[in-house]
């Protein structure tokens, strides 16, 4: 028997938390990190606050791991098998171009952790300019989105690219590209404008506004204002004091039922409960660009995050395109391809998606 983190649903605060529970051991060769559910480990937990808090703390490590594995060398076999079942997209480029033949590619790519390093400052998330120059180049040859769990007015003067479709804070405001698209099939590109959420804005106001004063004591705690769902950061906290940042934001949080919580790297977000993520934001997307019930389209959709699988996840349901994720580690995923960071999906889609741009 091994230890496995496990994703649990608390129905009364929304909040999905991870456990450590003895769990056969996985049947994935490499045996990386996977969140199946189980109800009775969430009974036996329900009345234990403590235990409550440790769980969050396990779920933050298994979502932003700090430490290099102890056992090199199994760390090596692992990634190695891993690697096997999710290939670089760079080494499958050719196979990817005759996957989406005849095909309308359709291009979606998260911000942080993807186009941008995962910086100590979320304010100084830059993308390089290199970057810019292929996103730029994307979007000439595909209808191109960024969906990312920032506010969309902060991530648009991160790109600064006039010709996307942006989805800010995880798909809950979407806005269609301000400069005018060829690929638009329906109404006006610039006229795209979904807001599901906005009933919740001042909910989310005010929490952001108690989750700064709570957190002010955690030193390296930064909150961030998404607009429809706030973020704590906690790349600059000392891992002893996860736990204490953890329950402060439980202890906002437990006023809200209305909002839920959910983890990425380095971070905790808080948002509505609507049933609204980024694989919903795709599916909005790629009906507004003309494709709801199309053939024809071929979505690729790069992310490096946890909520990124929803979108990944969509893309297996829909059995159309694929997903990419940007990691370094062996990670439990619905995406079929990898890339290992943001430099390399930066030289390399741009060398790639450059000679069908000319063609
Ligand atoms: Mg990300």
């Amino acid at each position: 028997m091994t230890q496995q983190n496990v994703v649990v649903s608390d129905t009364k605060s929304g909040i999905n938390r991870a456990v450590t529970v003895a769990q056969k051991p996985p049947t994935v060769p490499g045996g990386y990190i996977s969140y199946p559910r189980s109800r009775r480990v969430l009974k036996n937990l329900e009345n234990n606050g403590e235990q409550r808090i440790n769980a969050w703390v396990d779920s933050m490590r298994a979502s932003s791991p700090t430490h290099a594995k102890s056992n090199p060398s199994l760390a090596e076999e692992q990634y190695k098998s891993w690697i096997l079942r999710h290939p670089s997209a760079l080494d499958m480029f050719e196979q990817i171009m005759d996957a989406s033949k005849g095909k309308q590619i359709v291009m979606f790519l998260d911000y942080d952790g993807t186009l941008s390093p995962i910086v100590d400052d979320p304010e100084r998330a830059f993308m390089s300019n290199s970057m810019r120059k292929t996103v730029r180049k994307l979007a000439r040859c595909f209808p191109t989105a960024i969906v990312t769990g920032r506010c969309r007015d902060k991530v648009y003067n991160f790109v600064r690219l006039a010709e996307l479709y942006y989805a800010g804070s995880h798909g809950m405001d979407i806005k269609g590209p301000s400069k005018n698209s060829k690929f638009f099939k329906g109404k006006k590109a610039e006229e795209v404008l979904f807001q599901p959420a906005s009933e919740f804005l001042p909910m989310i106001d005010e929490v952001y506004q108690q989750l700064v004063e709570k957190t002010k004591s955690t030193p390296g705690a930064s909150v961030e204002n998404n607009k429809f769902c706030v973020s704590v950061h906690f790349r600059c906290v000392d891992e002893k004091k996860w736990g204490e940042l953890a329950q402060h934001v439980k202890s906002v949080l437990k006023e809200y039922p209305k909002l839920r919580l959910t983890q990425g790297r380095k971070v905790l977000e808080i948002r509505p409960t609507i049933k609204w993520d980024k694989g919903k934001a795709l599916e909005f997307l790629l009906a507004s660009l003309g494709f709801a019930n199309c053939a024809e389209v071929f979505p690729i959709y790069i992310g490096d995050d946890k909520t990124d699988e929803d979108a990944f996840k969509k893309l297996r349901d829909r059995g159309q395109g694929f997903g990419i994720l940007v990691s370094k580690f062996p990670k439990d995923t619905s995406a079929s391809y990898s890339l290992q960071e943001p430099n390399e999906a930066s030289d390399g889609l741009s060398s790639a998606f450059g000679g069908v741009e000319t063609s």
